[in-house]
């Protein structure tokens, strides 16, 4: 598709029939993206007020909420008060979701299952504008890095969730908007050259995806002597984990030295922050309130703290102070790119792994991530991969929720994806154990530790 055609009418169209206001979001945004730190600053605070004074007004949980905590969004003169708001949870939503949304969204809400980068699921719940504002963000950060909306762009990424949805509309969808995308949910040397072949067929401007899946491809490609450095790929986009110094370098390599560039946000998170040319990650302050807390107060510059948000445009489902479980540093915020936006550093926590089927395909971990979440009552899990064919999977649940075939289910489901000589083993626990880092790891394959030989 004429990738003016896609930018100018396609995709303004596509955006208009869902109600969706993409468009006037992103020129929104583009200006402020250059707006002084006091203009963004009375921005960000006003729309915080609006979204509080909402909150109260239409949202039962936060009405209670701030009533106990003795906060009145009338009264809020600065971040101080704000405070006073306790800090949200997993588990929480977990347990208020049905009072946590405004059933009056403009255009409805969505529902959405995530597994979280902590590896505790969660369900929940996005309006129009609020998608609106996410996608406006990604595509104003694509844009510093020459991708623009229409230009093609190569999605290798793919969980189960989105390839069962990705029905005929999806793919009629993704063909209009000059997308494409590849399933590398699981990855087998024999799949390389078929991969290599739809990028040298499709010619991507840009590639999107995991990191850690990106990188595999890469060096399986490589270990096949295969090369995509002569397909016209700009730029490599990283999202959802942590992008390792090393794989940047292979990544980058393999297209022909092309920057491979980082972002920060999650499914329930948003669209949080994104890398400039300088290689500083921005955040996206008309749509934020970014805390960084070490033991529940603000860590001083150059201090690591949890990354607290509060999504400024989501009425449907608002999240105010919520505990992303991820680690960062406040950044200084000067750039020489002269955006004034914000900046974080040091970002770390968002780790996956994959796993090694018995038949030596590198399955994401991801995929049976999926099979356990989907169960109810399973609060935290962490699935251990001992050997190739020797799975032991630790479960802290809600009895009364969880489902009697709960056991067979998540059995079927790991036979199913991994092949049917897994033996599975599932044990209950009160509490799961976490790493030395401190970190919940909710995949540990003993076997993909030893790494991939090509
Ligand atoms: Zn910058």
């Amino acid at each position: 598709m004429h990738e003016k055609l896609v930018k100018h009418v396609i995709f303004p169209l596509h955006e208009k029939m869902l109600g969706r206001n993409t468009y006037p979001y992103l020129k929104e945004l583009e200006t402020l993206q250059w707006a002084s730190p006091d203009e963004l600053e009375e921005l960000r605070f006003r729309k915080l007020k609006e979204l509080l004074r909402h909150a109260k007004q239409h949202i039962p949980f936060y009405r209670e909420r701030f009533s106990q905590a003795g906060f009145d969004p009338e009264q809020m003169r600065d971040y101080d008060d704000f405070r006073k708001i306790p800090l949200l949870g997993k588990a929480e939503i977990r347990q208020n979701l049905a009072q946590m949304q405004w059933k009056d969204s403009p255009g409805g809400l969505t529902r959405y299952n995530t597994g979280g980068s902590s590896g505790e699921p969660l369900v929940f719940y996005y309006d129009r504008r609020r998608q609106a504002y996410d996608l406006a963000a990604r595509a104003m950060t694509h844009r510093w890095w020459g991708a623009d909306i229409g230009d093609k762009e190569l999605y290798l990424w793919g969980s189960p969730l989105e390839i069962t949805k990705q029905d005929k509309m999806k793919d009629m969808r993704d063909a209009l908007v000059n997308d494409l995308l590849i399933s590398a949910f699981e990855i087998s040397p024999q799949q390389i050259p078929g991969i290599v072949e739809q990028f040298r067929k499709f010619r991507p401007k840009s590639v999107f995806g995991y990191p850690s899946t990106i990188a595999l491809f890469c060096r399986m490609a490589t270990a096949q002597n295969f090369r995509l450095d002569d397909i016209g790929v700009e730029v490599i986009f990283s999202a959802a984990e942590v992008l390792y110094d090393h794989q940047r370098e292979s990544i980058g390599a393999f297209f022909g030295n092309k920057p491979v560039v980082d972002s920060y946000g999650s499914r329930e998170g948003g669209f949080i922050s994104h890398e400039c040319r300088e290689g500083n990650y921005h955040i996206m302050d008309p749509n934020y309130v970014i805390e960084f807390l070490k033991e529940g107060k603000p860590a001083a510059l150059g201090e690591d703290g949890e990354i607290v948000i509060t999504h400024l445009d989501t009425w449907g489902m608002p999240f105010i102070r919520y505990r992303t479980g991820d680690v960062a540093q406040a950044g200084e915020g000067k750039c020489k790119c002269g955006r004034r936006l914000g900046t974080m550093q040091n970002i770390r926590g968002r780790t996956t792994d994959f796993i090694v089927t018995p038949d030596g395909r590198w399955q994401h971990a991801l995929s049976i991530i999926y099979v356990v979440r989907d169960i109810e009552g399973v609060d935290e899990f962490k699935i251990i991969q001992n050997d190739k064919d020797d799975i032991t999977v630790l479960l802290k649940i809600h009895e009364n929720l969880y489902p009697e075939n709960g056991d067979g289910r998540i059995v079927a489901g790991f036979k199913k994806r991994m092949g049917d000589e897994v033996r599975v083993q599932i044990e209950m626990q009160d509490e799961i154990p976490r790493d030395a880092s401190g970190k919940y790891r909710y995949v540990v394959s003993k076997v993909a530790e030893g790494g991939f030989r090509g």
